[in-house]
């Protein structure tokens, strides 16, 4: 049955959350006799009883390597593996052999930052509001520019064509930020970017998993499978296949190579000779299952629950003068995700902590892995809270009542 988003007075679609959580076995048991409140899906998702599934299919029934041997077994995990890349294929856009595994959007970023052939003669421009995954790499590899955003995380585009008027090799577009939720214009910033000649990646960590991302303009997509309710351990990177092909691999070893001399080396062809050693195979199996099951809900639905959800957030913390928000509170096409300073409290570390020990409500504090921005909003660190198809309108109620009683009895 495919559910569908029903919107009741709050702005809260209630459905998606009624219809998953028993999906969830986590979700399912309690913290000290509190209900979990799980609000740190920027961080990583929870696991369906799909995906675990999956996972425990490959072990149990299958559990040879991938692409190594003739038996039946190592038949049946290639082909279940191929069949994920091209699940992943389909929800992309890319085509089969454009698509790598990897461990992590990290690894994806960092496959193209260090593959490609970048000296310090060349410009990359950077999200400013990005995450340290998505600047680090480049810093390392070329001159690095940031693409500016105001205060509350919008992109200040007539900057963003100056930059691009000074050539840059690659362009980094950060689709939507894990601090403020608010996401980029990608398409127009794509576009632009291409017409100056750039190539171009996107950071799709947080948004994998809410909106499907078809854009021609991208000539690299970088996501992990643990932020949309696949397993840790998996990321993906997307390529253009001539852009692939001038990646200098990552790693060499097993798995990469067709033939082998003591002296020389034949490569294997696309995508194989990027993925070296024996691949997270369970993960992958599980990546497949979350993708079926968020193409099960449909992305129409996930994305509507996403900014309703994040409106919700937004609208609550408008209410209340104690909280500093570094982000929008108004309109704006945003996420489920909200990061808040405190007003004369400074150890947001313990506030999440009580958050989580008394009331059951996990969330995160810290920089959020993209320290130049929040240290351009506060001298400590943020709380953030990030929702996904799981959590309703109670959910940020029990949020806000929570944070309300802490804050008072905290002063
Ligand atoms: N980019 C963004 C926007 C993120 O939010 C994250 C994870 N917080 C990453 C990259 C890094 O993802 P991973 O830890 O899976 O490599």
């Amino acid at each position: 049955m495919r559910p569908t988003a029903i919107t009741n007075g709050s702005g809260v679609p209630p459905d998606l959350a009624a219809l998953t959580r028993p999906d969830f076995p986590l979700l399912q048991t309690t913290v000290d006799g509190h209900r979990i409140v799980y609000l740190d899906n920027a961080a990583t998702s929870l696991t369906p009883r799909q995906v675990l599934d999956e996972m425990n299919r490959f072990y149990a029934a299958v559990g040879a390597n991938v692409h190594r041997g003739k038996h039946v077994l190592s038949e049946q995990a290639s082909d279940d593996f191929e069949n994920v890349r091209t699940r992943v294929a389909q929800f992309t856009g890319f085509r089969g052999d454009e698509v790598v595994f990897t461990a992590n959007t990290t690894a994806s970023i960092n496959a193209v930052a260090s593959g490609m052939p970048l000296t310090s003669d060349d410009l990359v421009l950077v999200p400013f509001d990005g995450h340290h995954s998505a600047m680090l790499p480049f810093r390392r590899a070329a001159e690095v520019r940031y693409i500016p955003v105001d205060g509350s995380g919008f992109v200040d585009l007539d900057r963003y064509s100056d930059l691009l008027r000074l050539g840059p090799t690659v362009v980094v577009l950060n689709h939507c930020s894990n601090v403020t939720g608010v996401y980029a214009p990608i398409a127009q910033m794509a576009e632009m970017a291409k017409e100056a000649g750039a190539v171009t990646l996107l950071d799709a960590a947080q948004s994998a998993g809410h909106r499907r991302i078809r854009d021609d303009n991208l000539d690299f997509l970088a996501f992990s499978a643990h932020k949309m309710l696949g397993p840790t351990g998996v990321g993906i990177l997307c390529g253009r296949r001539a852009q692939l092909a001038r990646l200098r691999p990552p790693a060499l070893g097993g798995g990469v190579v067709d033939w082998v001399d003591s002296q020389r080396y034949e490569l294997r062809k696309l995508p194989h000779s990027l993925e070296a050693g024996t691949p997270n195979i369970a993960g992958v199996y599980g990546l497949g299952a979350a993708l079926d099951y968020l193409d099960r809900i449909g992305f129409t639905d996930l994305a509507d629950h996403d900014r309703a959800l994040g409106d919700a957030l937004a609208a609550e913390a408008r209410d209340r003068e104690d909280l500093r928000v570094l982000g929008p509170v108004g309109s704006a096409d945003r996420g489920a995700i909200l990061s808040f300073t405190i007003r004369r409290i400074h150890n947001l570390k313990e506030i999440a902590k009580i958050l989580s020990d008394a009331y059951g409500v996990m969330c995160r504090s810290g920089h959020m892995c993209a320290q130049p921005f929040v240290d351009g909003f506060t001298d400590d660190e943020v709380l953030r809270v990030s929702g996904y198809l799981y959590n309703d309108r109670e959910d940020v109620a029990a949020l806000f009542s929570a944070l309300d009683a802490v804050i008072d009895s905290v002063r």
